[in-house]
């Protein structure tokens, strides 16, 4: 649970660089990929512009989807669509609907937390040091946080929510002896060899 107060600081979500190709040759498909950084996407030339718009939002949402995937989430995007993607698999079977955050961003100022959620505000926020340990480490965290909009306190029905995300007690464990680690790093020299 955060103790950061309101949050009066939610930046609108990033959007992705997008490129959008007309092609002649094509009548109905449309196609979209990643080049060099940006989302191309190839629409008939045929296309009127409303539909032009609602296609693009619709490519960019299944390449960032795709590509959620497939990697760690490292954008504040792909964040906010790996959250809804647990919340889809492991909330909203007992929830029947979960609620989902309003926005979902890495922050570099959380140094003793790995995550925090204002639920007041519907934000989450994930330490950015989260990006060099394992995806299901992280998909922890985010479910941690997600359940925190349900139940703000660390009680009993708060855990029982958090469970259904299966390696919730492995997760914990690692994130415990990734602390350890740390503070005996930081506690000065060790015996060395
Ligand atoms: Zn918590």
């Amino acid at each position: 649970m955060s103790t950061s107060g309101p949050d009066a600081t939610t930046q609108p979500r990033a959007l992705p660089e997008v490129e959008v190709r007309r092609s002649a040759r094509r009548r109905k498909t449309v196609t979209a990929f990643r080049e060099s950084g940006r989302i191309v996407v190839v629409v008939p030339a045929r296309l009127s512009s409303a539909e032009e718009r609602r296609w693009v939002e619709e490519m960019v949402r299944r390449v960032e989807r795709r590509e959620s995937r497939q990697a760690p989430p490292t954008t504040d995007a792909q964040l906010q669509v790996r959250a809804d993607d647990l919340a889809r698999a492991h909330l909203d079977p007992v929830l029947g609907s979960a609620p989902r955050p309003r926005s979902v961003v890495w922050v570099d100022n959380q140094q003793r937390r790995w995550g925090s959620c204002t639920p007041a505000s519907g934000t989450i926020r994930l330490s950015r040091r989260l990006q060099q340990l394992p995806d299901w480490v992280v998909d922890y965290v985010l479910v941690h946080e997600l359940a925190h909009l349900v139940h703000g306190q660390h009680d009993d029905a708060f855990w029982r929510l958090v469970q259904h995300y299966p390696r919730t007690a492995e997760a914990r464990g690692y994130l415990q002896g990734w602390a350890d680690a740390q503070a005996r790093g930081s506690a000065g020299p060790v015996d060395a060899d």
